[in-house]
């Protein structure tokens, strides 16, 4: 059976010393590129560029796609002035993520949102977000504890995607968030939230287009069930 090729969106690192300060590196967290491999993917790094027909066809390759997480989505796209409490806000990523996501949504690939990835789902299809969980919500989504462990509940509603997947009502999440899907996109349903109420999971009305709020590539390492989302994907791109 043949290898599908999953695209995993990338993110901006600024070089803050050395000879090539103020340069830009492409790159994503590697935990990605295993989960990938691990379930019989072939991972590809697509990195940011600003052609539309160029995105077009770096997507025309590809069997499924990874919208990786990163900064916050800038709410000029979902209507919204700024709110103190954003945080830094990249518009080439933006840009490059809404086409590179038209394009493979055209193309019907399964597609996984992580974190920013299923906000920006909801944002590309017309939802909107809140822009700071502790200052609209009062309480706070980002743990400071190890990547791999998780800090909530998480309720998963049955007859969705999602509890197809993860064979189960109830599980464990980490939690690096500080913004969440806040008006739901129409052509989505929410899939999973948490004891507090906060989105944590959103799948489109029709095909393989998945959000997780949380971080399953962190955890898989000792949670081994979070492998399920990324074979799941590789399953439906095969
Ligand atoms: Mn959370």
């Amino acid at each position: 059976m043949k290898n599908p090729v999953i695209g995993i969106l990338t993110n901006v690192l600024i070089v803050e010393e050395g000879p090539y300060i103020g340069g830009e590196r492409i790159y994503v967290n590697r935990d990605y590129i295993k989960n990938v491999l691990k379930s019989g993917g072939i991972p590809l790094l697509l990195p940011i560029i600003d052609d539309i027909e160029i995105i077009q066809k770096q997507i025309e390759g590809l069997d499924g796609l990874i919208l990786s997480g990163g900064q916050d989505v800038n709410p000029k796209l979902y209507g919204q002035a700024p709110s103190p409490f954003l945080g830094a806000v990249r518009d080439d990523r933006d840009f490059f993520e809404i086409h590179a996501l038209q394009a493979a949504f055209a193309r019907r690939i399964p597609i996984l949102g992580v974190c920013r990835g299923m906000q920006l789902l909801n944002v590309a299809f017309g939802g909107t977000l809140h822009q700071d969980i502790p200052q609209e919500l009062g309480f706070d989504h980002q743990q400071k504890h190890h990547r791999h462990d998780p800090c909530h509940k998480v309720e998963i509603y049955s007859d969705t995607l999602l509890h197809k997947i993860l064979e189960n009502s109830h599980i464990d999440t980490n939690s690096f968030h500080h913004q969440s899907v806040k008006d739901l996109a129409s052509c989505f349903r929410i899939n999973a939230r948490s004891e507090d109420g906060v989105i944590e999971g959103i799948e489109h009305k029709e095909g393989f287009v998945l959000g997780v709020q949380w971080h399953p590539e962190m955890m898989v390492e000792k949670h081994h069930d979070m492998q399920k989302l990324f074979s799941a994907l590789v399953a439906a791109a095969r």
